[in-house]
């Protein structure tokens, strides 16, 4: 019973109850058997919605009953609201929660004094960086996801973080949630943690493949699905889960494929509503449209109104915890969404199709077949307890042989071991110049000896003691005695790396430069760093191109890709435009360089058109992105062109002010003459346009302004105009009695 457990406060067992939960799930008891809730580290092995998320209550709230702070490292930003919102229900027993997002510069002070603090690795990992005075003082970290460990760009920092904040309490209650996973045991040793390493599941999981007529489960048992002649497996499905009044979750590999599966089952979906939920769903798409005017927006609010949507990162958060809660409430029938649904949001559904086991690679355009570990976290969304009587989640064959083939490698299969990435080149320059940097190592020696509380080092220690671990599938295997030597090397090339670009100084002890401590606080990669260094050195007076196709070089930019014809338009580009570019262009005949470098000139395209008041839906058409995507870089670039604003400064160059307005157009999508105005709360780039071109200039402008004016540029809307005027400081921002002025109204395009 949920009241037999102490050491949490008195309370939580009665909320529980409010909340429907009266008794332990068994791993969860395993949880308070280990200790749990008396600070004892734990590794939790437990499949997808066995109820983790309890297991990391207990131990954060009996840290806090111990007067202690508790932090709790979530793998996604999206992800930190949802948990929030699911916090916040301590706090009318006196729990503060706190939030870490934002800036990366941000040392997060208010967060002082907070009971349980909510953030991203990369977060916490800047807050150390910056010297946040709380984290001395955490008593019990929870890390959610942490086989994302595993995560060659994400899982080095997860894991050094960790590493950091035992280092800074070594007696810090550890509670690492995992999915179910090939070697749980070894995350435990990693962390000094007792271990739950279970399979059990609130409601049972039945898995399969579907291949023409029948559904073949791993159990062995069929069942008859009938595909009508013009019908898609997906389709029929959907149709088949309908009639049992259930819904349906569908994976896919893309955007593009999210969207087109879910306007296709749309028209499936839509055969089961009746009147009430047909109108339901036309208010919410209504509510949809709302959110913003765009194409993704109406393409969703279409979906929506059959029954059907899409979900997938491109979209906005607004849309997406829209689509989230439709879904839950069972309004929405079937979701067809990339991974990231799979990754930690809650959404059961009765059946689970992950329709696509391939994904693209990226590299010259090949196709990899998923992780056993990714494929059974999006089947364990399938089934809600209490609700269904099991769960079902299927693959897709299209003959013989791939159904034996994908029962073979998903449905009977373990998932993987999850494998340290931190030896690899940019994880390493960015973490040993932080490790140096905020003081947890000041020689060779004792950086090998922090490096020593990583699961890479875990991994080789092990490996070291054996022979007999044979590497089957080719893999390069970390586990053996040659690490410790290859740690070793990585280790001595990238001091060599940071010296050289005089990040860090090695007269003596190791120590970072003024410079690299610059670089570490802005949580800049080094080698973006440097190339930014070298791009602005001898420039006095850069372009806002130059600027933005300097920092869409840099590794911290994720590229877009070129597709079909666009190398002959930006070689054209590059060509015409030559002299603003910073640096030199590589030569055309070092393919892979050009290559990269014309990626960047695609991107720096898109930020100028941003930064021209180019309508967000012609960018996205342009460029082949969603508006999420848009957002995205736009944020990158407005972040490291603050980051080259910082660089420059130390270095006391003079291109400062240029680099600063090229930030400022890209943080608003608008031309020079409008940065000022922008600025104002609620006015934006559309609406700065508008004013601008009713004569209003400048927020001096508008403080003096005509309401009437303002409120015809503003297109009549009195609330707008309203919180504009009081946002600007117009002494009267009232609008009662005040008609727009007719010449002042913008005309269409
Ligand atoms: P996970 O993080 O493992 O995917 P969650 O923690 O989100 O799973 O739990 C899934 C669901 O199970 C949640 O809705 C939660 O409220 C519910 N749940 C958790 N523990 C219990 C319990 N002991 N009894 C009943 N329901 C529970």
């Amino acid at each position: 019973d949920v009241a037999d457990v102490s050491g949490v406060p008195p309370w939580f067992a009665a909320h529980l109850r409010e909340e429907g939960i009266e008794s332990l799930y068994p791993p969860q008891a395993d949880a308070v058997e280990a200790g749990v809730a008396e600070g004892n580290s734990l590794v939790a092995s437990v499949p997808t919605a066995s109820g983790k998320t309890l297991i990391a209550q207990l131990g954060m709230l009996s840290a806090v009953e111990r007067g202690g702070t508790a932090l709790y490292i979530v793998p996604l930003r999206a992800l930190a609201s949802e948990k929030r919102e699911e916090f916040e229900a301590f706090e009318p027993y006196g729990v503060s929660i706190g939030v870490a997002t934002g800036n990366y510069e941000d040392t997060g002070e208010w967060l002082t004094g907070k009971d349980v603090i909510v953030a991203t690795s990369e977060k916490v990992d800047s807050l150390v960086r910056n010297g946040a005075p709380w984290v001395d003082d955490l008593d019990c970290v929870v890390s959610d996801e942490v086989h994302l460990v595993d995560d060659p760009n994400r899982g080095p920092t997860l894991e050094v973080t960790l590493a950091k904040l035992r280092r800074i309490n070594p007696n810090l209650q550890v509670v690492a949630l995992s999915a179910t996973v090939g070697n749980a045991g070894e995350m435990a040793e990693w962390l000094d943690a007792e271990l739950v390493d279970s399979a059990w599941r609130p409601i049972e999981l039945k898995t399969g493949v579907q291949y023409g007529q029948a559904l073949h489960f791993g159990d062995g048992s069929q069942r008859e699905l009938r595909v009508g002649s013009n019908e898609k497996p997906t389709e029929a499905i959907v149709r088949d889960t309908l009639a049992e009044d259930g819904s349906t979750l569908v994976f896919v590999n893309s955007r593009r494929n999210a969207e087109g599966a879910a306007k296709r089952l749309a028209n499936t979906s839509c055969d089961g509503l009746d009147e009430d939920e047909r109108r339901q769903l036309t208010d919410l798409a209504e509510e949809i449209r709302g959110v913003s005017d765009t194409e993704t927006s109406e393409d969703l609010a279409a979906c929506v109104e059959k029954g059907a949507a899409f979900h997938h990162a491109g979209c906005s958060s607004e849309h997406r915890s829209i689509v989230e809660d439709a879904f839950r409430d069972r309004l929405i029938k079937v979701v067809s969404a990339t991974p990231t649904l799979a990754a930690g949001v809650n959404t059961p559904s009765r059946r689970v199709v992950v329709r696509d086991w391939r994904r693209y690679s990226g590299e010259a355009g090949g196709m990899k077949p998923l992780s056993v570990l990714e494929v059974h976290q999006m089947m364990g969304r399938a089934g809600r307890p209490g609700r269904d009587p099991y769960g079902e989640a299927l693959l897709l064959a299209k003959s013989h042989d791939e159904l034996d083939e994908l029962l073979d490698r998903y449905v009977w299969a373990d998932p993987e071991p999850v494998e340290s990435k931190l030896a690899r080149e940019p994880s390493m320059r960015t973490h040993l110049l932080a490790t140096v940097a905020s003081g947890f190592a000041d020689s060779r020696a004792a950086l090998l000896n922090f490096l020593d509380r990583t699961l890479y080092a875990t991994q080789y220690r092990r490996g070291a003691g054996s022979d007999d671990e044979t590497d089957t599938d080719g893999r390069r295997d970390p586990r053996d005695g040659a690490a410790r030597d290859n740690l070793e090397r990585i280790v001595d090339s990238t001091l060599e790396y940071l010296d050289a670009n005089d990040f860090i100084d090695r007269d003596g002890t190791i120590g970072a430069t003024n410079l690299g401590h610059t670089v570490s606080r802005l949580y800049l990669d080094p080698m973006s760093a440097a190339e930014v260094l070298d791009g602005l050195e001898g420039a006095s007076t850069p372009t806002a191109m130059g600027l933005y196709h300097l920092v869409s070089r840099t590794p911290d930019m994720y590229e877009l890709y070129l597709r079909s014809g666009d190398r002959e338009e930006y070689t054209m580009v590059a060509y015409e435009r030559e002299s603003e570019f910073l640096g030199a262009i590589p030569s055309e005949f070092e393919e892979e360089r050009f290559e990269d470098w014309l990626s960047a000139l695609k991107t720096a395209r898109m930020l100028e058109d941003w930064a021209s008041e180019l309508d967000e839906d012609e960018i996205a058409e342009r460029y082949g992105v969603g508006p999420g995507d848009i957002r995205g870089k736009v944020d990158t670039a407005e972040w490291l062109l603050g980051a080259a604003e910082s660089l420059a400064g130390e270095l006391g160059l003079e291109c400062v002010p240029t680099i600063r307005e090229a930030r400022q157009r890209v943080k608003h999508g608008v031309g020079e003459e409008l940065i000022d105005l922008a600025g104002v709360r609620g006015v934006g780039r559309k609406r700065a346009r508008r004013l601008y071109d009713a004569g209003i200039e400048t927020r001096a402008d508008l403080r003096e302004a005509d309401k009437a004016v303002v409120l015809g540029a503003l297109r009549g809307r009195t609330k707008t105009a309203e919180n504009v005027l009081e946002a600007a400081g117009h002494p009267d921002s009232g609008m009662d009695g005040v008609s727009p002025d007719a010449t002042a109204i913008p005309g269409d395009g």
